[in-house]
């Protein structure tokens, strides 16, 4: 068993991937600052599995913080979720999500070295590709520049990272790239809580359920698939969470840098995820069709072959588990974790 640093472990991603952790008898260190999520979530991760986990409320940027954190645990190895996400955000504010996102990435890394940790499994994303590609995208297949600075963070990291592990052979280090991760835990004590109105399509579908939101736009209904909507690869979370195991125990055996796609290796478009929320969870979503939003492609979804290969990871979850958990977490939590 390891002893795990979890960046960003209070939020979405991190919180279901705590719970696993703890599960399987992993000592979890927490350091998260709070920006985009509440202490709540980890009290929750606590009951659900029944064990303690250790939270430092702080920021990846902070150097001493991270040097006391590496002197006062034994860290294995450290699973790097903090960083900022809002993609309309990051054109508007570049700077803080270079900052957050890459420097505070680099803080990390120097902390690790200074430390002599070399384990790291960071969350990258499938936005890294170049958007010519055709889906089902594969992990030899060129990466491009993402059309905003959100995913240029991503980007940046990943190439800095397979740099670092040229250099020093010790780095073993995990990009897993997330195809578009919903759901929620099984219990509704756990899901995704965004702040302010929601960018992304299941928490906005969700909040309209609830009746936070009047309808659904959906952006575009001319794109070049089934049925003119855009076509993503939905991840359930805690199949996410279970590849961050997966993947934790591939680099507490080997180095080097490599990544892996981690989505079901299907697409849906936005349609028929709103008309499959509504079938399962008997419910109607109404939307409007707006224009396309700036930067979004056709057509996303994973070939997964690698993680499955590689890693020894499968999701298990269908759309219809991803819908009917969003909503559980959504209907049990009307107002998230506040
Ligand atoms: P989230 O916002 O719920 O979690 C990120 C956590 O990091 C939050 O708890 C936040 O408070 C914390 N944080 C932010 N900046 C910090 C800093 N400087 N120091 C310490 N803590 C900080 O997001 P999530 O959906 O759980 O995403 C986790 C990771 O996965 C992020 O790196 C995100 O970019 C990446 N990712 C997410 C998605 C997605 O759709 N959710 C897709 C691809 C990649
Ligand atoms: N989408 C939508 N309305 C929304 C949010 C998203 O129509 O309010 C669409 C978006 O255009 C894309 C899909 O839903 O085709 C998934 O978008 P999301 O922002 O969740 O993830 P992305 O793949 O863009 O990271």
């Amino acid at each position: 068993m390891a002893t795990v640093l979890v960046t960003g472990g209070a939020g979405y991603i991190g919180s279901h991937t705590c719970v696993q952790l703890l599960d399987a008898g992993h000592e979890v260190i927490v350091l998260d600052n709070l920006s985009n999520s509440s202490e709540q979530s980890l009290h929750r991760v606590q009951s659900l599995s029944n064990k303690t986990l250790t939270f430092i409320r702080g920021d990846i940027r902070d150097a001493a913080t991270l040097d006391q954190l590496f002197a006062k645990y034994n860290i294995d190895a450290v699973i790097h979720f903090a960083g900022l996400k809002a993609v309309g955000e990051s054109q508007q504010i570049p700077l803080t999500y270079f900052e957050h996102n890459i420097a505070g990435s680099i803080a990390l890394f120097n902390a690790m070295q200074r430390a002599q940790v070399f384990k790291l499994v960071f969350s990258s994303s499938a936005t890294v590709y170049d958007e010519s590609n055709i889906s089902p995208l594969n992990e030899d297949m060129p990466t491009g520049m993402p059309s905003n600075n959100y995913g240029y963070t991503k980007l940046i990291i990943e190439q800095l990272l397979e740099k670092l592990a040229i250099a020093e052979p010790k780095w073993s280090i995990a990009l897993l790239r997330y195809f578009n991760p919903v759901g929620a835990h099984k219990s509704g004590c756990m899901g995704e809580d965004p702040q302010g109105t929601p960018n992304n399509l299941m928490p906005y579908v969700t909040q309209v359920a609830v009746g936070r939101r009047e309808q659904l736009s959906i952006y575009g209904n001319d794109y070049d698939t089934v049925d003119g909507t855009g076509v993503r690869d939905y991840i359930h979370v805690v199949d996410l969470a279970s590849a961050h195991l997966c993947a934790l125990k591939n680099r507490l055996l080997s180095t080097g840098c490599r990544a892996w796609n981690i989505g079901t290796g299907t697409g849906s478009s936005v349609l028929q995820v709103v008309q499959a929320f509504e079938k399962v969870n008997g419910i109607n979503i109404p939307y409007q069709f707006v224009p396309r939003r700036e930067g979004d492609v056709a057509t996303s979804f994973s070939d997964n072959r690698r993680a499955i290969t590689e890693l020894g990871w499968k999701p298990q979850y269908t759309l219809e588990d991803m819908l009917l958990d969003s909503w559980n977490w959504q209907k049990t939590n009307p107002k998230g974790y506040r």
